[in-house]
């Protein structure tokens, strides 16, 4: 259901970048990695992408910064910014939405429902409200 999309996984965690590198690929999507919101921002415009999978915690710009600037460039506004976060408390919620992600999954990653969950962002171009 996601082949052929590309998605930009920007972690800083290396061994979250692989984890969900694997669960995508094996999903049959093409994945991009960044390990830093520079890199990530840099990627977004050069390369065709489909989709962003962004940690919200990373060093220098976190990745709500860099969302902003993605939302903020014509370039790159339309393009669905996912936040991955360790923290879904209330204010944490509403500060990922805010900086304009479309949602946000919740880290420990859960393996099982990952893929399908990023799924739901690529389908139809509309992403679901989030609760
Ligand atoms: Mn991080």
């Amino acid at each position: 259901m996601m082949n052929g999309k590309t998605i930009l996984v920007v972690e800083d965690n290396a061994q979250n970048r692989e984890l969900v590198s694997d669960l995508l690929v094996l999903a049959g999507v093409r994945v991009l990695m960044a390990e830093d919101a520079e890199t990530a921002l840099e990627l977004a415009t050069r390369e065709v992408v489909d989709l962003v999978l962004m940690d919200v915690s990373l060093p220098r710009m976190d990745g709500l910064e860099a969302t902003r600037q993605l939302k903020g460039d014509p370039a790159t506004a339309q393009l669905p910014v996912v936040a991955l976060t360790a923290h879904a408390m209330k204010g944490d919620r509403e500060r990922i939405l805010a900086a304009g992600c479309d949602g946000y999954l919740t880290k420990p990653i859960d393996t099982r429902g990952f893929s399908d969950a990023v799924a739901r962002y690529l389908t139809g171009g509309s992403p679901p409200k989030p609760a």
